[in-house]
């Protein structure tokens, strides 16, 4: 990659290759109704994945029953003693605008976003195999049966297999393990080892490579193409696991609406998305277009050494780009972000619906964490505190004040959406270490 032609063609690659904190509008954002029809997905794709998590919701019920309804859903949370203190500390004055913490860190069963989409995809392909072998007579057959000895011994004979940073093999593990399958989750060297030991102590086979996600990804597809038993969660370029997020947008509107919160040309709604490989906050940004059209502005949030997606955006390259090739290391303390080439399936469905990305330094991240602590007594962990660069950027950097200035923005009628995406499984010593950890800017 030459990195001087690249950056003749494409400005931001020059912040984004020197690691420096990066505001990026997405000069390809169109209004969403002349995008809509150029998607590869649908509203009908998003409506059949919810339908399909309503049949399953019994199943779920009893094999998680902490899940109370069987639907795996988190608390939208209004967070003013936050906002305050962004305001005070790092002059990010939201003004009259109200700020939300979606709190998928406390999310059900897995502890993370990719409860969404992970779990999605394993019900979707047990729900095909069931019905295939008779195990379900048709969907609207009761699919608690799907947790019967027999059905257990059936799913016992495949493989799930998945690649992993850790939180997606936490979720493709658990729910794997939990129907029968033998799972195994390629972890790569970034991963904590709380999160093996807590795949292991559930029955998951854990795989460990001292390469990146990239490799443990490669690898482990590769072992599961080679078993005709065996199923791979392919994080890259899953359809499934993207539409899994997308139901999100749906649970999101009924909590909005909840909470007195309207969204339309007057009330603008910004959200901000800790971004990894691009499925998780690609799903969430998606249904929530196909809801609120252009009155939704959704930006990623990417670590300083791992802006895949950014780098795949504003090069045009996608997936066709890591980051390593403008010398970035792709290593960072966000150990759910520490990805360093996006899915390409993803970035071409962004393509012209993200409205932009910030970037943040490591050191911000335990930041957040502990202001987040302190104002509102809610912990997250340090990946999914990078939704809250997003907000500070929106209050205060000059290029978002020219994306509201030309959109027309009426700032004080707005909502934020700070996505929080993962925490509730980080052990208490863990908690810990991540609330006294300070590094250096
Ligand atoms: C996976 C993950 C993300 C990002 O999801 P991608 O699908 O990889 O983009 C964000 N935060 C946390 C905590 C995650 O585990």
């Amino acid at each position: 990659m030459d990195i001087k032609q690249l950056t003749a063609e494409h400005p931001a690659v020059a912040r984004i290759a020197a690691a420096e904190e990066t505001v990026w509008i997405n000069p390809g954002l169109q209004p969403f109704d002349s995008v809509r029809p150029t998607l590869p997905v649908s509203a009908a794709d998003v409506a059949d994945a919810s339908a399909r998590l309503r049949r399953f919701a019994p199943l779920i019920r009893t094999l998680f029953p902490e899940t109370g309804d069987g639907i795996i859903e988190s608390a939208l949370t209004e967070i003013p003693r936050m906002k305050a203190l962004l305001a005070e500390a790092y002059g990010a004055d939201l003004g009259g605008g109200r700020l939300f913490l979606k709190r998928d860190s406390d999310l059900p069963v897995a502890g993370s976003v990719k409860a969404r989409g992970g779990i999605y995809e394993v019900l979707k392909h047990s729900e095909e195999l069931a019905l295939e072998s008779g195990l379900l007579s048709g969907c609207d057959d009761d699919y608690v049966k799907l947790a019967s000895p027999r059905a257990r011994a059936f799913f016992a004979r495949y493989r799930v297999q998945v690649g992993s940073t850790g939180n997606l093999g936490v979720s493709i593990g658990i729910m794997s393990a939990a129907l029968g399958y033998r799972a195994v989750v390629h972890m790569s060297a970034d991963a904590k080892q709380w999160k093996k030991d807590y795949l292991r102590a559930h029955g998951v086979t854990v795989v460990e490579y001292a390469g990146d996600y990239g490799r443990a990804v490669e690898q482990g597809r590769a072992e599961s193409d080679a078993d005709p038993m065996s199923y791979f969660v392919d994080d890259e370029n899953s359809v499934d696991l993207f539409l899994g997020y997308a139901v999100a947008a749906e649970r999101l509107e009924k909590q909005l609406a909840d909470n007195c919160v309207t969204v339309d040309e007057a009330h603008p709604l910004f959200v901000y998305v800790p971004c990894g490989v691009g499925g998780a906050p690609g799903g969430i940004a998606y249904g929530l277009k196909e809801r609120y059209g252009d009155n939704v502005h959704v930006f990623f949030v990417e670590p300083t050494q791992a802006p895949c997606m950014l780098l795949g955006l504003a090069t045009g390259l996608h997936n066709g780009i890591c980051v390593q090739d403008v010398g970035l290391t792709g290593l960072t303390h966000a150990d759910g972000l520490a990805v360093g080439r996006p899915s390409g399936f993803v970035g071409r469905v962004m393509e012209h619906l993200l409205s932009g990305e910030m970037t943040l330094a490591d050191c911000k991240l335990y930041d957040y964490l502990r202001r987040l602590w302190e104002s509102e007594g809610i912990f997250i962990e340090p990946s999914s505190c990078a939704a809250f660069q997003g907000v500070l950027d929106a209050a205060r950097s000059a290029e978002m004040a020219a994306y509201i200035a030309d959109h027309h923005l009426p700032m004080e009628n707005a909502t934020h959406v700070a996505w929080a995406t993962g925490g509730r499984l980080v052990p208490p010593e863990q908690r810990e270490i991540f609330l006294r950890t300070h590094l250096a800017p």
